[in-house]
């Protein structure tokens, strides 16, 4: 059993709130800013981070980079105590796992066309929450902070413009939004492996499998083998 809490204000106050919630997990969303052609998943951990928020993090950017075909940035798709210790207040002061993620460019007008449309916010979400799933197993609290968006010091922030138009806070707090849909939805098997096969949103498919089961793809049969 999840429960999914926004923390607002400004980034200290967001941690000290979570920490005194006692949240499992922290996530400050984000979408990353360069160049038009800047092309990679990364995700940013605190100076002081944990095995388990580099893992998580390294785990959530490989899942990006290949749902959307693209590289992971950082080291193997982490960026340790933020780019020039950018990032790092967002994160640092948590007593819990926390990630902030940067799973797209803003700047690039693919990845803001992908951050734009239902079917691009619904794919990350999903992601993240199969991550909070897989390494929070036993469920609790989970704190989400929209990156730049209601801090008390700079109300009006809204972190980087999209190529074409919006801005970057407010789809990631799209894609939160929908991360606190699905975490919630009750119907999801608690634990256990579970193969799913999947048409856009649409769930096809959906088997538990054994811990243990060595499962195949064959893309020269496009066949996916379960064992019995
Ligand atoms: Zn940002």
């Amino acid at each position: 059993m999840y429960t999914v809490k926004f923390y607002k204000g400004d980034y200290s106050k967001r941690q000290n709130d979570a920490n005194q919630d006692k949240a499992v997990a922290y996530v400050e969303h984000h979408f990353n800013s360069f160049t038009a052609t800047s092309n990679y998943a990364v995700v940013i951990t605190g100076s002081n981070a944990s095995t388990t928020s580099k893992n998580w993090g390294r785990w959530y950017a490989r899942e990006v980079a290949e749902h959307f075909g693209i590289p992971v940035g950082g080291d193997n798709g982490i960026k340790v105590g933020g780019f020039g210790g950018r990032g790092d207040g967002s994160i640092k002061h948590t007593d819990m796992p926390a990630v902030l993620l940067e799973p797209l460019f803003a700047s690039n007008p693919q990845h803001a066309e992908i951050i734009r449309s239902e079917s691009g916010q619904s794919a990350l979400a999903q992601i993240l929450v199969e991550s909070i799933r897989r390494f929070f197993p036993d469920g609790g609290l989970i704190a989400f902070s929209v990156g730049h968006k209601y801090k008390d010091s700079s109300p009006h922030d809204r972190g980087a413009p999209l190529a074409g138009r919006g801005n970057e806070a407010d789809f990631a707090e799209k894609v939160l939004e929908k991360a606190q849909a699905l975490l919630l939805a009750a119907d999801h098997p608690a634990e256990g492996r579970i193969v799913r096969v999947m048409q856009g949103d649409t769930l096809l498919f959906e088997k538990r499998i054994d811990e243990d089961a060595v499962v195949t793809w064959s893309s020269g049969r496009d066949l996916l083998f379960i064992p019995e």
